[in-house]
């Protein structure tokens, strides 16, 4: 008898701070697939769904695969999203040998803190203590003891950006036939420490990520462990579990083993929490860099807003970087993107090859990264916003942001979006015809991600202070929820 697997993909990375609502239609906007359109979507990509995909076929699995669900981080995702997809998820959950999910890990619902706890909860209720549970999970996850306690193991990215999830998604599946073959009977421990934040955000290029990753990877490959997973956690949300952990994955009576593994490598977290990579410049000195340098340039400099990046649940439409620009007369120049629904509709009203006025961004929160401006251009490019990523965060699946624009003020070519969406592919300005290769300079909105693609291309790489609501979380955002004593709102010298 074949294995019957139950997989799906539900992810949301959850700003609490973010007053957005992320309902079914923030899903839909991004990803909400079920049935035939999502293994059409999926066979034959790179990523944690195309892996298991190809894992079924090799293993001769019976898939069932109800729901691909992802929305652009954003506010609590509402009850009725949550209910809804977690229906789909458990109407499937009988009958089976296995399940293979991939979640995020900072969801954040209207009524639960822990939304991939309560739902991991609710599918180790319908499937018994005896079907092994084997989740992937982001970096960023905010990891709780309910989900190392309801799944049998918890695979995490090891790299941000994040490219590896086709090598995640085939270390679940691997590990998930060992557990139906009863070779292994998967078990999950966790260590936290007293720390909000740590491990350089997460950024795996060097640091304490990197010397934990492979360290963990030396531990697996030595076998004194399944899975070692180190999280950074997400920070934009006031919750009692927020912060970086270390699970590790052990064969059942090895608890104890992967405990202290799991201890040390967080003793290295504490230690380290204060380490940073960060070096921001302010709005005024990265547009002076960048006109200083962009007669000549035959490659661009690539300029990242890390205040405004919806893929970390901003608001995707601060205008005060963009405006600096347009100001210092910038050529030859991308800036993606505002997202800005309205705008969008204004520049289809006006046409391809037409030049008037267009009311940008800015209306979420004018003090987060200003209001809405208006500037004169021409409309050069009009999309439905469909188009295949495939970069190394895309693995060739298609994206679809929305009505899109390209309207050029001056030297600049503004992509105006409908759906939010932060800057992880260069088909995202390909796609309305600009050439990024030409570029002098590139103004993308997000803190890390882009430079999955974009760094490559790039003559140098430098990160922005724009004023959005990141930089009012970092210098405002005040946490009623988080447990407590915990570093930096408490000046602790070690974790309790
Ligand atoms: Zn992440």
């Amino acid at each position: 008898m074949p294995f019957t697997v139950l997989t799906s993909k539900i992810e949301h990375e959850t700003n609490t701070f973010s007053p957005v609502p992320t309902d079914l239609d923030r899903f839909a906007q991004r990803i909400l697939l079920r049935g035939n359109a999502l293994a059409t979507s999926y066979q034959g990509t790179r990523g944690s769904m195309g892996a298991t995909f190809a894992a079924a076929e090799r293993y001769g699995w019976v898939l069932r695969h109800p729901i691909a669900a992802s929305a652009t981080p954003s506010g609590k995702v509402t009850d009725e999203a949550f209910e809804t997809i977690a229906a789909s998820l458990l109407a499937e959950a009988h009958g089976l040998d296995g399940v293979l999910l991939h979640l995020h890990g900072a969801m954040v619902t209207e009524s639960f803190e822990d939304g991939e706890g309560e739902l991991l909860r609710r599918l180790r209720l319908a499937v018994g203590p005896d079907i092994p549970i084997v989740v992937t999970l982001d970096l960023h996850a905010n990891v709780t003891q309910a989900m190392a306690d309801n799944a049998n193991a918890l695979i995490a990215v090891r790299t941000y950006p994040h490219v590896d999830y086709d090598e995640r998604g085939t270390q679940g599946a691997e590990l998930l036939q060992r557990a139906m073959l009863g070779e292994i009977r998967p078990r999950t421990v966790i260590a936290k420490r007293a720390m909000m934040r740590g491990l350089d955000g997460g950024k795996t290029q060097g640091g304490p990520m990197r010397e934990l990753v492979e360290r963990g990877e030396a531990i697996e490959a030595a076998g004194k462990a399944l899975v070692v997973s180190v999280c950074a956690g997400f920070t934009a949300a006031d919750i009692h579990d927020i912060g970086p952990s270390v699970t590790v994955t052990v064969d059942a009576g090895q608890e104890a083993a992967g405990q202290a593994i799991a201890e040390a490598f967080m003793d290295h977290a504490w230690e380290t929490r204060a380490y940073t990579s960060a070096n921001h410049l302010s709005i005024a000195d990265a547009v002076a860099h960048a006109k200083a340098g962009e007669q000549g340039a035959i490659k661009p400099l690539v300029m990242a807003d890390v205040t405004d990046n919806s893929g970390s649940g901003h608001y995707g439409d601060a205008t005060n970087l963009l405006a600096a620009m347009v100001a210092a007369d910038l050529q030859r120049c991308i800036f993606h993107a505002i997202y800005d629904p309205a705008a969008v509709q204004a520049a289809i009203a006006l046409g391809v090859g037409r030049t008037g006025p267009i009311e940008l961004g800015g209306r979420h929160d004018s003090s987060a990264g200003g209001g809405p401006i208006t500037l004169t251009g021409e409309i050069v490019t009009l999309t439905n916003g469909r188009f295949q990523a495939f970069g190394p965060m895309g693995g060739g699946t298609w994206k679809d942001v929305g009505p899109s624009a390209l309207f050029r003020v001056g030297g600049i070519d503004i992509v105006l979006v409908t759906n939010n969406g932060q800057a992880t592919d260069l088909a995202q300005v390909t796609s309305l015809g600009c050439d990024p290769l030409r570029a002098a300079t590139i103004a993308v909105k997000s803190n890390h991600h882009f430079r999955a693609a974009y760094e490559p291309i790039a003559r140098e790489v430098i990160t922005v202070l724009g004023g959005g609501l990141g930089s009012k979380i970092a210098s405002g955002g005040t946490f009623h929820n988080v447990r407590r004593p915990i570093w930096p709102l408490d000046p602790l010298e070690v974790s309790p």
